[in-house]
């Protein structure tokens, strides 16, 4: 009989993930269905460059129901819930899908309600995010017209996507205002929950360096509790202040609502339980989590996403014909970090080994945790892989799942 998965979320990890599964099973033998709440598929790392007029936002989203490959069933309805012990999910649409293996992809959402004042007075006036659409078109026109006064770029708390997009900001800040003529005008500050610019020991001293370089300020350890628009100050809990002109934020993020409204489903934070290596959740075994929705402690990022394609799939196939799973994704995480003035840095790590100098993915190839424009422009392809490699799901030889090894000089094991 025909067994049905059903893949909540249609971006990046349940697209990549529904066109591998169709590839990997016949028709006969699996029905594929993804459920999105709407059609726009963005190219997030996209969102880093609109704001300093580097791309157009009409250029980094595509309609999601084209990038699913055909035999993939794609219904356009916000999931309500889920009951993970009747194997059902109730849609916003009314509908009821029934699932032999569900595949959590609904990545993570901004939770702007979650910091008193963000969204109050000032907000998309002196108080943007780029980390939507919207916001990073806002913010655009804003960097336009800032002349002069400090920008402020604040992380509330962690986990976020792309851990180092703020940090990009920053530089690119850097940058933009250079071009502009106008850097001694403009005071740039990195505020950061961390006790580091970066969660990574390795990285964190290279990126501190680098900011410092810059002229760019670094607060650590503030734990924003307040954004007063109207003052133009961020407020931490422990009653310290940091005024601003213009203030760049990256909210909280948390999982998908539907998780909290699922019984069973998600922690406290609405992220899914996930075993780290074999991408089975943990809360039913016909669960499957990729991508943000999870709570694997690595990053959050496309990168973790795309590796995690290979094992979650395998383990969908293994799963469905009864047989052992495979403890596959080992964390691997690579991140090309925009440092302006077209160069870049790439850092490659998964859960054991710390981001080490070296080069990518072999002897020969991009150079690790060093400013390079070839990284740069590793940067800028990637949208064209994103759309045409890594969406569709294809292998590129050479370029596995696992972190290579080669290129590096020392391995140091031990959890990072
Ligand atoms: C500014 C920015 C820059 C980034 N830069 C990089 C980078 O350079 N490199 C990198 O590797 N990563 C980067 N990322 C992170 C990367 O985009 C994400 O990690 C990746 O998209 C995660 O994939 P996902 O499938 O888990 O989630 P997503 O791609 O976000 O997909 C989740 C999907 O679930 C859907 N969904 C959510 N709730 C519901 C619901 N209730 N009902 C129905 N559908 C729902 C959403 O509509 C969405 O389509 C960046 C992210 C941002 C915001």
């Amino acid at each position: 009989m025909t067994k049905r998965v059903v893949i909540l979320g249609g971006g990046t990890g349940g697209t990549l993930a529904a066109n591998r599964l169709r590839r990997a099973t016949s028709f006969d033998e699996v029905e594929v269905v993804v459920v999105d709440q709407n059609n726009d598929h963005v190219y997030q790392p996209g969102l880093l460059f609109v704001p300093f007029g580097l791309a157009d936002p009409h250029d980094i989203v595509r309609r999601r129901e084209r990038q699913l490959h055909r035999g993939v069933s794609f219904v356009e309805s916000a999931v309500e819930r889920v009951d993970i012990q009747a194997n059902e999910v109730h849609l916003g649409n009314g509908d009821t899908l029934a699932y032999d293996v569900l595949l959590i992809a609904s990545g993570a959402t901004l939770s702007l309600d979650e910091t008193e004042g963000l969204t109050g007075p000032g907000w998309m006036e002196r108080v943007f995010t780029f980390y939507e659409l919207d916001g990073a078109v806002a913010l655009q026109r804003a960097l336009d017209g800032f002349d002069s006064g400090r920008l402020v770029v604040n992380v509330v708390d962690m986990p976020i996507k792309c851990p180092v997009a703020p940090l990009e900001f920053c530089f690119l800040a850097d940058w933009y205002f250079r071009e502009r003529g106008i850097r001694e005008h403009v005071e740039i500050l990195y505020v950061t929950p961390l006790d580091a610019a970066f969660t990574k020991p390795v990285a964190a001293e290279r990126l501190t360096g680098m900011l410092a370089d810059k002229n760019i300020g670094l607060i650590t350890e503030f734990n924003t509790g307040e954004v007063d628009g109207a003052r133009g100050a961020l407020v931490a809990f422990d009653g310290r202040e940091v005024p601003f002109d213009l203030a760049v934020v990256v909210p909280v993020h948390s999982g998908a609502d539907y998780v909290g409204r699922s019984p069973g489903l998600g922690d406290a934070l609405n992220f899914v339980e996930t075993d780290e290596h074999t991408l089975q959740s943990k809360v039913a075994a016909n669960v499957f989590v990729i991508g943000d929705a999870a709570n694997v402690p690595t990053s959050k990022a496309g990168s973790v996403t795309h590796f995690e394609g290979d094992t979650v799939v395998d383990n969908i196939v293994r799963f469905l014909a009864g047989e052992v799973l495979l403890a596959g994704f080992d964390g691997h995480t690579n991140c090309f970090i925009e440092t302006g003035f077209h160069k870049a840095l790439l850092i490659d790590f998964n859960y054991d080994t710390e981001p080490l100098p070296g080069h990518y993915p072999a002897g020969v190839g991009l150079p690790l945790l060093k400013e390079s424009r070839l990284n740069h422009l590793g940067k800028l392809m990637f949208q064209w892989f994103y759309w045409h490699v890594l969406l569709p799901g294809r292998d590129v030889p050479g370029l596995g799942a696992d972190m290579p090894t080669a290129g590096k000089p020392t391995i140091t094991t031990g959890k990072a």
